[in-house]
């Protein structure tokens, strides 16, 4: 653990600062938030089509601004979303309001909302958030919580290896600067093996996983199932 780890819940401040400090630029596609503008019709596209999420209940862990909150909620899902930083869910919430869509977004913990909601949820989602946690396995065990028998789970994070290192800080942060310096830390990136551990730990199943590949020349993301080196989303399913 960090030593600005908060003791009594899963949460580093210095994370949730990181992400409030940023917050009014959040839906602005232009902004540090342009990658997950980009990744965000792809990732959604995967979800849907593995999930259906018309009509179902879906909880967001680790919402944000709302990118994927909104994406959900527009294709006909009941969502429920949380963080912990105050300032993105604010942003999240007005923009909620000029959309026309009805989210509830709170500020609450996944393992306080699996104590209060288990088993409530067809469908949970926590992407690009186990990466800025201090116990991502717990995280994980809070989504399983959560599910309905039979739900579906979708996890997104950084793998860690030479090429991630290389691609997700150098590339990412200081060549290309996509992203802030120090968005991201390499010791917390998790690779495929271990998301798969806590997962199964949590008797969630691996059922498919996908990479999301970075061209720098087309400058765009695609999905590649057979490319799981730096982005990466896996799609899991709780024991009926
Ligand atoms: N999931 C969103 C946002 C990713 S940015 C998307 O992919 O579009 C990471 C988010 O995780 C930030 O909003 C940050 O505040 C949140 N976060 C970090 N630690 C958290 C924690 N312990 N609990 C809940 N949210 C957390």
């Amino acid at each position: 653990m960090s030593e600005n780890t908060n003791p009594d819940t899963n949460v580093d401040p210095a994370e949730l600062e990181k992400f409030s400090a940023l917050a009014e630029r959040w839906w602005d596609p232009d902004s540090e938030f342009k990658p997950l503008h980009e990744i965000n019709p792809l990732r959604s596209d995967y979800i849907d089509k593995y999930a259906q999420v018309a009509g179902k209940q879906l909880v967001d862990i680790g919402c944000g601004g709302g990118l994927l909150s909104e994406a959900m909620a527009q294709r006909g899902a009941k969502v429920s979303a949380i963080d912990m930083a105050e300032t993105p869910l604010q942003i999240a919430r007005q923009h909620a309001v000029q959309s026309g869509l009805d989210i509830e977004y709170m500020q609450r913990s996944a393992e306080d909302l699996a104590s209060e909601r288990a088993g409530q949820y067809d469908v949970v989602t926590c992407l690009e958030m186990l990466e800025h946690v201090p116990d991502p396995a717990s995280v994980v065990n809070a989504c399983a919580r959560l599910l309905k028998p039979g739900g579906h789970a979708f996890f997104a994070t950084l793998n860690r290896n030479p090429k991630s290192y290389l691609f997700a800080i150098i590339g990412a942060e200081h060549v290309l600067n996509l992203l802030p310096k120090g968005t991201h830390e390499y010791e917390k990136f998790i690779k495929p093996s271990e998301l798969d551990s806590w997962m199964r730990a949590a008797e969630l199943r691996l059922a498919h996983s996908t990479g999301m590949v970075y061209n720098p020349f087309s400058q765009r993301y695609r999905l590649d199932p057979k490319d799981l080196s730096v982005n990466y989303l896996l799609h899991a399913v709780a024991g009926e």
